[in-house]
């Protein structure tokens, strides 16, 4: 692969063009094509991405998103850079992904005017579920797709269920650049229009400023060019990322660990998380052994310093205590399997 990328980023570096050019028209083409969507927009990275779409719904002051609580913050500041209102439903205890009674629950009672749904650690959730509720009362919906690039559904991929979908592609991503990037992806015209205006100014065309709330938020073509070398072994990667998932979940035994169940194709492994009441001595014992582990995520959203002045009151029960005991265990396509055996070894041994 090196060669491939060396000779992408030279092809880059020859054609003198850096931002905007044929790499990211190619990139946003296939990537979309990839993702079963009509159109992808290419960003500076993927929190933008979770700013813009919900700037593209015209989401802003005085708005309600309802979102989680226990994943990593991202979601939570793009609603307050978009001046809208953070709402948190809480999760399943199993899966740790948006339970959808509690959806279903907040929009009895409060008024919500955008979903997003994060597929966490890379496992689609109940995302039909949440978009049947939200399509009944016209609430848009956006995937948040940052750990989930390539995972499928009933021959459908992750960002292509709801109106829009965000992607991130940070270097440790199932689909990582060698620096930042971000895109969305959506089957809707005029949000993709929207977007596409956003990440520019908010232009029209040139020096023509036509939306507000734009900036500057694009993938340059030296990424593009990258991504490009990478997405075509993008499924590979994840079916390892898989393998070594279930190899974890079938290996680990011990009373008081509890391992994520064996999934499909639904589930591309992002983050391989297991839980225990005793995380931080579980952490030590395997740092012991110069296993390194961290924890997704350790502080709920309405907890965290920045902003919990603007959610006095709000608990969320379940949410609170999965970040008190996970624990995510390396888990990336490079790992042989006598190292996730160790890994195992370590863990029972405790
Ligand atoms: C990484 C990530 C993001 C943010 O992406 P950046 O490119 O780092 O801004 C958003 N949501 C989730 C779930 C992520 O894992």
């Amino acid at each position: 692969m090196q060669t491939e990328l060396s000779a992408a980023i030279d092809r880059v570096l020859r054609s003198g063009w850096f931002v905007l050019g044929p790499e990211v028209s190619a990139f946003e083409a296939e990537f979309a094509s990839y993702c079963g969507a009509k159109h992808c927009v290419s960003l500076a990275n993927g929190t933008d991405a979770l700013e813009l779409a919900l700037r593209a719904l015209d989401i802003g002051e005085g708005k309600a998103v309802l979102t989680v609580a226990n994943a990593g913050m991202y979601s939570t500041v793009a609603i307050l850079a978009a001046g809208a209102k953070p709402v948190y439903a809480e999760v399943r205890p199993d899966t740790l992904l948006v339970d959808t009674a509690d959806v279903a629950r907040i929009l009895e009672h409060e008024k919500i005017d955008a979903i997003i749904v994060t597929h966490l650690y890379g496992l689609l959730g109940d995302i039909r579920q949440v978009i049947e509720l939200a399509r009944a009362r016209g609430i848009p919906v956006i995937e948040d797709c940052a750990q989930a690039h390539g995972a499928v559904r009933d021959g459908r991929k992750a960002g292509s269920f709801g109106d829009i979908a965000c992607f991130s592609f940070y270097p440790t991503k199932n689909l990582g650049a060698l620096g930042d990037g971000g895109a969305i992806v959506t089957s809707r015209d005029d949000l993709a229009g929207k977007v596409r205006q956003l990440r520019q100014y908010g232009w029209s065309g040139k020096y023509h400023a036509e939306l507000p709330g734009g900036r500057n938020s694009r993938l340059d073509e030296m990424q593009a060019a990258v991504l490009r070398v990478m997405l075509p072994r993008l499924d590979q990667w994840n079916a390892r990322r898989r393998e070594i998932a279930a190899r974890y979940s079938r290996g680990i035994e011990h009373p008081k660990v509890t391992v994520p169940a064996i999934h499909g194709d639904d589930y591309v492994a992002h983050l391989y998380v297991i839980r225990t009441p005793e995380r931080d001595r579980l952490k030590q014992h395997l740092a012991g052994a110069g296993i390194p582990c961290d924890i997704h995520y350790p502080v709920p959203d309405y907890a965290q310093e920045a902003c919990r002045h603007l959610f006095e009151g709000v608990d969320r029960p379940v949410t609170a205590q999965a970040c008190g005991e996970v624990l995510t265990l390396p888990c990336f396509p490079e790992m042989a399997d006598d190292e996730v055996d160790f890994i195992i070894a370590r863990v029972n041994s405790w």
